[in-house]
Parts: C-alpha cells; sequence; structure tokens
C-alpha cells in the first residue's frame, strides 16, 4: 500500500469548523481542543476537508469485505483488460488459525505441526494449479485462446487485486473504526492498522481523537450506563440484576475489564 495523493491537515479541518463556529477559536492552542470536540460531538463535516488517495495491492477475499464501504472513490485493475500477477496470499504460520468455537465469525488456536502443514500445501497447490490453467487458457499457442475476462473466473479469491482507493477523512475513520478493531478480520486489519499509521503521520491531532473517542472508546446503553451508576454506588451488579441479555453483558464486561 502506498500514498498517492492528499489533501488538507489539521489545519483544514478547524479552519473550515471556524466557518460555522467564527470567533472564540482562533488561538493555535486551540486546534487541538476544537478538533475533539468535533469528534466528541460527531460535527463530521470539517472532516471531509482532508482527503487522500491510496493505491491497495490487496487479496480479492479482503477487496471484498473493503468494497462495502461505499464512500470511497475507486479504481480497479482491470482483469477482462490485464492478466492477473501470479501472486497469491498465504498466511504466515500465526495466522493460520482453526475455526473460533464460540464466535461463529471468528478464529481460534493457531493450527500448528502436520495440520498446518496439509493446509499450508492445499493452499500453494489450488494456487499454482489454477492459476497453471488460467495461464494455459489465455494461451494462444496457434489457438484462439480464451477471454482474459472468462479465464479469470478459475482463480481462487486468495488472488492479488490492486486499487486506487480515494477516501475523505471522515469516512476514512468510518472504515478504520470497523476495519481495525479486534471483530475485523486479520487480513482486512492489518491494512487498516497501516492505514492507522499513516493517519497519525498526516493529521496527528484528528487521529489522536478519532483514537481516543472512536478506536480506544466505547458506547454505552442507558442501562450500561445506569449498572456504572449503581456500581460507582457500591452496589454489586450482576447480569441478571443488569436487565442486560448475556451477550450485552460479556461485552459490558469487557468495557470494563483493566486489558492489562
Ligand atoms: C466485523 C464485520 C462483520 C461483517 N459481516 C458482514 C456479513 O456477514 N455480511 C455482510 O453482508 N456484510 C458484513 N459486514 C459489512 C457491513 O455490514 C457493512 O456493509 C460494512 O462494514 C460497510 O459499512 P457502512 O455501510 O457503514 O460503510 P459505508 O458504505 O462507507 O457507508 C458509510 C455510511 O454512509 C451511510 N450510507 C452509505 N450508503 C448508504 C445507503 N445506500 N443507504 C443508507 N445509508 C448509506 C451509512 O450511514 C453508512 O454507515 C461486516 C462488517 C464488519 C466490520
Amino acid at each position: 500500500m502506498r500514498v498517492i495523493d492528499y489533501m488538507g491537515d489539521d489545519g483544514a479541518i478547524t479552519q473550515a469548523a471556524r466557518v460555522s463556529y467564527g470567533k472564540g477559536t482562533k488561538k493555535v492552542s486551540n486546534d487541538e481542543g476544537l478538533i475533539r470536540y468535533l469528534m466528541r460531538h460527531s460535527h463530521s463535516t470539517p472532516f471531509e476537508m482532508c482527503e487522500i488517495k491510496l493505491h491497495v495491492k490487496l487479496p480479492v477475499f479482503v477487496a471484498r469485505q473493503w468494497i462495502r464501504h461505499r464512500t470511497a472513490n475507486v479504481n480497479e485493475y482491470s482483469a477482462r483488460y490485464s492478466i492477473l500477477d501470479r501472486e497469491f496470499y498465504i498466511p504466515a504460520a500465526g495466522a493460520l488459525s482453526a475455526q473460533s468455537t464460540i464466535n461463529n465469525q471468528g478464529r481460534g488456536k493457531t493450527l500448528e505441526g502436520e495440520e498446518a502443514a496439509r493446509v499450508l500445501d492445499m493452499l500453494k497447490d489450488d494456487s499454482r494449479r489454477c492459476y497453471d490453467h488460467y495461464e494455459d487458457m489465455l494461451s494462444q499457442d496457434g489457438q484462439a485462446g480464451l477471454a482474459r475476462e472468462l479465464a479469470r473466473m478459475n482463480l481462487p479469491a486468495n488472488v492479488y487485486t490492486q486499487w486506487y482507493w480515494k477516501v475523505d477523512l471522515h469516512n476514512l475513520f468510518h472504515f478504520l473504526r470497523l476495519r481495525a478493531d479486534a471483530h475485523a478480520q486479520y487480513e482486512i486489519r492489518v491494512y487498516a492498522d497501516a492505514i492507522c499509521e499513516i493517519v497519525k503521520d498526516w493529521v496527528p491531532a484528528a487521529y489522536g481523537a478519532f483514537a481516543d473517542y472512536r478506536l480506544g472508546g466505547a458506547q454505552l446503553s442507558s442501562k450500561a450506563i445506569d449498572c456504572v451508576r449503581r456500581m460507582v454506588k457500591g452496589e454489586e451488579v450482576t447480569q441478571e440484576s443488569s436487565g442486560m441479555s448475556a451477550g450485552e453483558w460479556r461485552e459490558f464486561e469487557g468495557v470494563l475489564r483493566d486489558p492489562a
């Protein structure tokens, strides 16, 4: 992934915000506070004054998740026009995980030994064989050769595609909140984490506010707030007395638990 272009900075956000707030927020020392205020109160349009354009190379199965974010501008490599490279995502040993037993949409422990080797072999063999067939089908060699737009259909979802992806900062933060999150699939999360580093350099105050309120923050329901208030008063609150479902209670406890 690389940055192709970008527009705006922290100053562009506060400059736009001051059109609405006018006097009283003029000092540079107030910029960070103003950005935090905007983030805290979901005053989002000033963040749309900043834009970034990335060139991303990514496996097709990651692209399918990524493209669900409809508020970006995308131009993808055309496998109708061009031949795809022989490049496939093969998970590193640590990312080769079993199905989670508690979360249908997640992973459990890492595969090891013979099982890991068997899975890796299958992934590599299938990728190699499918690409060989892709090339064979395209090959003219005295024959017509299948059209590129058709020959690609036998390629597996771990083949790499590429695109230019342009998005404004508000919508990028929305993407990052969902995809730099522990619930996102690891393979898209690594991209989101890398984008976080880019954004941190580009708009440090905006990223700081985002990391604090959105990435690191949590939204509490009115029932959860009521529980916190009762706990602060010294009451021992349980799931049964909380009014929350088991799932809500588990997530609430996750928010309260010291991550260390
Ligand atoms: C952990 C995780 C698991 C997921 N699992 C699944 C799954 O199993 N199946 C599945 O299909 N998807 C799944 N998704 C995708 C998810 O449902 C969203 O499609 C995706 O995250 C994009 O979110 P978005 O629509 O908010 O983003 P964007 O498309 O970027 O939209 C941003 C915001 O703009 C507004 N908006 C944009 N377009 C419209 C519109 N047409 N109408 C109304 N409002 C609009 C909405 O407020 C939206 O939140 C999953 C996502 C995550 C993060």
